[in-house]
Formats: structure tokens, sequence, C-alpha cells
């Protein structure tokens, strides 16, 4: 029979767990199996939320998780009366927002069951919304199951994760991820391969990828570049490549929902409303979400800029595993003739010394360095022979 743990892929140490913890909330029993507060921590791409949001399922599911009744359907679309799932697109969760969140979920359970609270970016908690939730979870009794998600244990306030049970997913294998690829998301094998494989492991990066033919020739266009570093000057160029390539995609994944967001803010404070206090209220509040966009789309440029030095990174991997006479397959392997023709004039020793300064350049941007010009020491680096 199918459930919803099938599509945690890799994640097979924690399955076991979740199932057991499902079954012992069945049983009424006292049992150590079932608690009400978990924290499900993991790199970015390995499915976190998903491993949560699965979990909810299965605990109000009366199969147990089977993915395909009312109960599991409604949880997985956010509609179902007992699963809440927050999700946080700013930088931070306030205490406003969680106080509202703990006075929808006071009332009991409408199904009889559990009520689970799924907090995606459990990380994003000011101090201030961690205690109000802290008290929540405190409440001895309760029917309500919190479910955590965060980078890092540490990224959770230690008052928090001491009551809470510790979840670590795993970086899924490249074969895991195209093997879902093709299942869940109907992608071709070798695209599947593809993707998964330059991905490393990352499963929303690997679909976006494969599903996405702009952002697979951006891609193209981002692994050219250390091939082109011949000079000084081609090194400031191929930064300015590498930031206009990252900008641009931020800007149109995030420009069609920032729209979204203040048309609907303007219907929430009634568009035609025309009283003086309403028309001040509303401007306040588009300007005040204007605000929080910027600081979003600043971010998303920086991800994105982060993303393609990861990319850089493994043509250098690739380079080095060549020089080595390491036959294992390369992460790069469509570029594998230009690779080897690279590796004949480039000394044995630069590689590793080439990725370590891409990942001192993504420490430096980590740490809110301007992009262009990190970007350009980074490239005059790359191209030093
Ligand atoms: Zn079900």
């Amino acid at each position: 029979m199918s459930s919803v743990f099938d599509d945690l892929v890799g994640q097979e140490h924690i399955i076991d767990i979740l199932k057991g913890a499902v079954a012992a909330s069945r049983s009424g029993s006292d049992s150590q199996e079932m608690t009400h507060a978990w924290v499900f921590t993991g790199p970015p791409g390995s499915g976190r939320s998903s491993a949560a949001v699965a979990f909810a399922q299965a605990l109000i599911c009366p199969n147990q998780g089977c993915g395909a009744c009312n109960e599991c359907r409604s949880a997985a679309t956010g509609v179902h009366p007992d699963v809440e799932v927050i999700r946080t697109e700013g930088l931070s969760i306030k205490v406003e927002e969680i106080r509202e969140l703990l006075t929808r979920v006071a009332w009991a359970p409408s199904m009889g069951g559990w009520r689970v609270v799924v907090i995606e970016d459990a990380d994003r908690l000011t101090e201030s919304a961690a205690n109000a939730l802290l008290k929540a979870i405190e409440e001895p009794g309760t029917r309500t199951v919190w479910l955590l998600c965060a980078p890092t244990f540490h990224d959770v306030l230690p008052t928090i994760r001491s009551r809470c049970r510790h979840l670590q997913l795993r970086t899924p294998s490249i074969q895991a991820v195209t093997q879902v690829l093709i299942r869940r998301d109907n992608i071709s094998p070798t695209m599947a391969d593809f993707a998964a494989r330059v991905s490393q492991g990352h499963i929303g990066r690997a679909k976006f990828l494969a599903t996405n033919e702009s952002v697979r020739s951006n891609r193209k266009l981002i692994m050219q570049l250390p091939l082109q570093l011949g000079s000084l000057a081609a090194a400031f160029q191929a930064a300015q490549i590498l930031v206009d390539i990252a900008t641009t995609e931020a800007h149109t994944s995030s420009e069609e929902r920032d729209e979204k967001e203040v048309e609907k803010l303007q219907e929430a404070y009634g568009k035609g409303a025309t009283g003086r206090s309403m028309a001040t209220g509303a401007a306040k509040a588009v300007k005040e979400l204007e605000k929080e966009q910027k600081s979003r789309t600043t971010r998303m440029v920086r991800d994105s800029i982060d993303g393609a030095l990861l990319d850089l990174a493994t043509f250098y991997r690739d380079v080095m595993m060549v020089q080595q006479g390491n036959n294992g397959p390369l992460i790069n392997s469509d570029m594998r003739a230009e690779i080897e023709k690279y590796v004949s004039s480039f000394p044995a020793h630069a590689s590793v010394q080439k990725m370590s300064v891409i990942l001192e350049a993504r420490k430096r941007l980590a740490m809110n360095a301007a992009p262009l010009v990190t970007c350009e020491a980074l490239m005059c680096e790359l191209a030093r022979r």
C-alpha cells in the first residue's frame, strides 16, 4: 500500500520513528514513542517540511497516512481544519502571528483526533514569538502536536528545543533523487539523472532545473565562465555576467508574487474605500509590505548567486577528479570534453585552491558583502594560473 512517507527520499532512518509514533498515538497507551513537540532539521533541499507535513497527514488519517483519503489530501493542500502549516516568505515570524495562531488552535480538534501545527521556518521566530510559542508547547494535556522545521537544531531557541524530540534528515543520494523525479514528477530518466546529479541531492532545486528551460540555459552560461577567464578584463566581465543572471532569475520569480500580494492586501482594505483613515491605513500597509518584499528580493538574489557559486565549485571538483585520474562519474558529465581540455593547461595543485576561494566568497556573501565586488574578487582569483 502506498503511503505519505513514500516521497521522503533517503530518509528511511526517520520514517520508522514516525510510523512508530503514529501507531503509538492510536493505541492510547502512555507510550514514549509519541510526543507532542518535534523538530525536523536537515540541509536545504533534504525535504524537512515535506517530512513534517507527511507526519501531520499520518496523524490525522484513519489509515495512518494512506495519502489518498480526504483527510490526507486536505492536509496536503492546506484546507484541513486540524492541520495548520505556517510558512513565511519574510525574514521573521512575529509575535502577532504566533498569538493569532494560538487563538486559532485553542479549540479541540474538529475530528476528535489530533490538531497538528507545522512551522516551516522555526529559525525565523523572533524571540518574543518563540516565547509565546513556548508557553503553548509547555501546556500539558492538549491534543495539539507541534512540528518545527529548521536548518539545524541550534537554530531553535534552547528553551523550545529542550522540549522537543529532534529528527535529523540526510542529504538524499543522487540515485534516490533521480527516482523520485521520474516517479513523482513524470520527468524523463535522462533529464532526471542530469538534474539530480548537478543539484547534488537538493530535491527542490533538481525539480526546478528539470522543469525549467531558462534555468537550465542560465546554468549552462555559468558553467562556461571558468573556460573564459583568460585575462583580468574577462574576469570582471564574468563577474558581471554571473551577478546579472542571478539577479534576473531572482527578480522574475519574485515580481509576479509581489504584485499578487499587493493586490490581495488592497482587496483586504476594500479597493473602493474612500474614507480617509481607511485610505491612509491601506497606503501604510502597502508601504510596509513593499519594504518586506524588497528585503526578500535582496535575499533571493543572494541565494541565487550562492547557487551559481555552488555550481562553479562542481566544475573545479570535476577538474580535480580528472587530474587525479579518477574514472568515477563527473558531476558535469556533459562537459567532459571541455574539462579534459582545461585540465591539460591547468596546474594540478590549483583546483583545491580554486574550490576554497569559492567557499570563501560564499562566506563573505553570507555576511552581507556586496555581491558584485565579491564576485569580481573571486573571478580574478579563479583567473590566476
Ligand atoms: Zn489518508
